[in-house]
């Protein structure tokens, strides 16, 4: 066995493409669809909301490799490769035999992987002669990134930041703000969709569908604007499967390849990130790795929703996607892990889900933190909530592997660090935190509300 815990690439080693999964699925993802005339969307429909490259890349089922451009891939090497560590620590407080590795995007400037997309996002717009960027932000993870992303390409970026996390996650928006982003809660009044919920509630605390509906109507009525997303989408996924590539030559340096490989999910980036270049390997080479996403309890539509098509947002201004989804009507209870909070799934990994080449799980908002405070005694990271949730299904997994005496090789994707999120391991040590858990029924109700397309 190895004595080394940490591995990490020279530069050279940086992948120069992205991987598309879609061109290797044996079952293609159905299409996104116009929501007024259910036609399939061509490339061209996407052009006035986002960037023609990433317009392109979201429905390209033919490429398998895409070139990361030069510009993109000097910001990357910036701060990749990030490590991959082995977790000896954890693996010797759980007594497991199994061999426990993280992928540790934790190191990015801005603290999460979200910023492989935005630089990619905010190149792409620089280039087609966008000046103005705009997005939603729920605990602040994706607007920091995007905010630091715009200032990088030299692009104004407008944030619509749930109002709940708005107020209790001032530090991300002093970051957002300190990187030259402009911040608005959501719902806010500079929107029609923000203001039609608003006069019917004014105490709205808001939610990442609403901040996605303002974003997207200031995007398409303000020229030379271009919405940007930092989950779900299919470019948003390709740009992450940096991760995995990489992960796949350091598992090599150490000599392993994974038999279960493992992220949280709120919408299938970072999940997708670090999976897909290992299940091209399932779907070519026969390999037998196992896929499993970990969603929190409180918003589970990989375990408890329906595969349908539905819409993104609240109001309804995006695409009909054909996704896993607990309806776009759902609000979720208000837990920590602000990033899951999201009420569908991604197209491919809702695909993979039906078609069985992935697992999930969904783990309790203590059993969350419970494993996280493992984990940062064990290994000295404190991880972020919505990565506690990678972190408990591998420890489940290792538990597993105890009781059957295997020494199987588990993956796992750190998405993020915990220091801006210390109040809520502030209410989980002091035994204020809850549990929240939505009922079949609930969720069920919420479901029927859905127009049958599939
Ligand atoms: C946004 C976020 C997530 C969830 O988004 P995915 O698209 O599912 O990856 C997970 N972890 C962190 C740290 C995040 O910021």
């Amino acid at each position: 066995m190895s004595s080394r815990k940490r591995f990490m690439l020279p530069e050279e080693e940086i992948p120069r493409q992205w991987y598309n999964i879609v061109a290797d699925m044996p079952t293609k993802p159905l299409p996104p669809l116009d929501p007024k005339t259910h036609k399939p969307l061509k490339p061209e429909d996407l052009y006035p909301i986002f960037s023609k490259a990433v317009s392109q890349q979201e429905l390209n089922e033919t490429d398998a490799w895409i070139d990361i451009p030069e510009e993109v891939w000097n910001c990357y090497r910036n701060y990749r490769s990030t490590p991959l560590v082995r977790a000896t620590e954890l693996e010797k407080a759980l007594g497991t035999p199994a061999h426990i590795y993280f992928k540790n995007e934790s190191v990015s400037p801005v603290g999460s992987h979200k910023l492989n997309s935005a630089l990619a996002q905010a190149y792409y717009c620089k280039s087609e002669g966008i000046t103005n960027v705009t997005t939603e932000t729920g605990a602040g993870q994706w607007g920091c990134a995007l905010a630091y992303a715009a200032q990088t390409f030299g692009l104004e970026a407008a944030v619509y930041q749930v109002k709940i996390s708005y107020n209790q996650k001032p530090y991300r928006r002093s970051i957002m703000q300190t990187f030259g982003a402009q911040v608005t809660p959501s719902p806010s009044m500079s929107t029609r969709a923000g203001k039609d919920i608003l006069t019917r509630d004014p105490n709205n605390q808001g939610s990442l569908g609403t901040a996605i509906s303002e974003a997207v109507e200031l995007a398409v009525t303000t020229p030379n604007c271009r919405y940007t997303l930092g989950s779900v989408l299919n470019h948003v996924t390709l740009h992450q499967t940096i991760i995995g590539l990489e992960a796949e030559k350091q598992m090599a340096m150490a000599g392993e390849y994974p038999d279960v490989v493992i992220a949280c999910f709120g919408g299938g980036s970072n999940f997708g990130g670090l999976s897909f270049p290992f299940m091209r390997h399932n779907i070519l080479d026969g390999k037998k790795t196992r896929f499993v996403a970990s969603e929190p309890a409180s918003c589970p539509k990989l375990t408890h929703g329906v595969f349908q098509y539905d819409f993104g947002d609240v109001a309804g201004y995006t695409p009909l996607l054909p996704m896993f989804t607990l309806g776009h009507n759902f609000m979720p209870a208000n837990i920590h892990a602000g990033g899951l909070r999201y009420h569908g799934a991604g197209t491919i990994v809702s695909q993979l889900l039906k078609d069985k080449m992935m697992e999930a799980v969904d783990v309790k908002q203590l059993e969350s933190f419970e494993a996280g405070i493992l984990f940062a005694r064990t290994e000295g990271i404190v991880p972020a909530p919505e990565s506690c949730h990678a972190i408990a299904a591998t420890i489940r997994e290792a538990k597993r592997c105890k009781e059957e005496g295997k020494a199987e090789v588990l993956l796992f994707n750190l998405s993020g660090h915990g220091l801006i999120d210390m109040s809520a391991y502030d209410q989980y040590l002091s035994g204020s935190l809850q549990n929240f858990e939505v009922s079949q029924e609930d969720v069920n109700r919420n479901i029927e509300q859905l127009e049958k397309i599939i």
